[in-house]
């Protein structure tokens, strides 16, 4: 259980971020709701998990940017009083072969994907040190490990993830904080609707579970990696994805 606990989720507006942020709520975390722009979205995300009993709010937080990262997390900290689970999902797709991705387009995913995993950690990560707690979670991609055409900018920005999870696993195990990642495979959210419907086939008749996974089946294991049950956990890269990438 995460009673008492408060979870900062970017990304928690939609899709697997909203899904883990139910999830912890159901456990009893407060929840902060990071998104970029879907106030909407967002609104909905709250008014359910505050129908849990927990408390909860939604801050809007540009990941890219530095310091909006760190104002964020400051009023996260104001109003809640601490943070000891800290969610890194936050992303973004700009899909093209690399011969004709153009700079902004790789620039983009990577300050989403792996910037804006570093800037909330490394704002959180202080505050995390001083309390001699927290857990870290990332959801990095399958595409992360085995690399995926068309996504050489995503695949590279994945990847990063995964050495950042290990990097501050590391640096961090002493004062008591674990940062792992999940690897999720192909999950039914707005992201994977948007691909043509070739790929989508593609990539169903690669699972050996036969079906997308749904945004719950990674949910349920950033709840266990946020709980007491995961404490000797930490650096590990942990896949959910229906057998896709054995
Ligand atoms: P969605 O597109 O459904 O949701 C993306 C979320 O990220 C939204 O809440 C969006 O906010 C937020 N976001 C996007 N850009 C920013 C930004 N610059 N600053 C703050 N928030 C931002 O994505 P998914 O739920 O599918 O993906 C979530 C994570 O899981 C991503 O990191 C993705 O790479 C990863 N993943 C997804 C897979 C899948 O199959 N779906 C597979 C493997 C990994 P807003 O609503 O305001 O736009």
């Amino acid at each position: 259980m995460l009673k008492a606990k408060t979870a900062l989720i970017t990304g928690a507006s939609r899709g697997i971020g909203r899904a883990i942020a139910l999830e912890l709520a159901r456990q009893g975390a407060d929840c902060a709701l990071l998104y970029a722009g879907n106030h909407a979205a967002a609104e909905q995300t709250a008014e359910q998990i505050a129908q849990l009993g927990v408390r909860v709010r939604a801050w809007q937080c540009d990941v890219c940017d530095f310091n909006a990262c760190a104002d964020t997390v400051r009023q996260v900290l104001a109003h809640f009083g601490a943070i000891d689970i800290l969610v890194n999902n936050a992303g973004i797709t700009i899909d093209r072969l690399l011969v004709q991705m153009s700079e902004a387009d790789f620039d983009r995913v990577l300050d989403t994907n792996l910037k804006g995993a570093f800037h909330m950690t490394r704002h959180v990560g202080m505050h995390f040190i001083r309390r001699r707690a927290g857990r870290i979670i990332n959801i990095t991609s399958v595409a992360g490990i085995m690399g995926n055409a068309g996504q050489a900018n995503y695949s590279a920005a994945k990847a990063g993830m995964i050495g950042l999870t290990k990097a501050t696993a590391r640096e961090m195990a002493a004062r008591g904080i674990t940062c792992n990642a999940i690897a999720p495979g192909f999950i039914a959210t707005d992201m994977t609707d948007a691909l043509p419907e070739r790929a989508k086939e593609a990539a169903l008749g690669a699972i050996p579970l036969k079906r997308m996974g749904a945004p719950e089946d990674v949910a349920h294991l950033a709840a266990f990696l946020a709980g007491d049950g995961a404490a000797y956990i930490t650096g590990t890269v942990i896949r959910v994805d229906g057998g896709l990438c054995m």
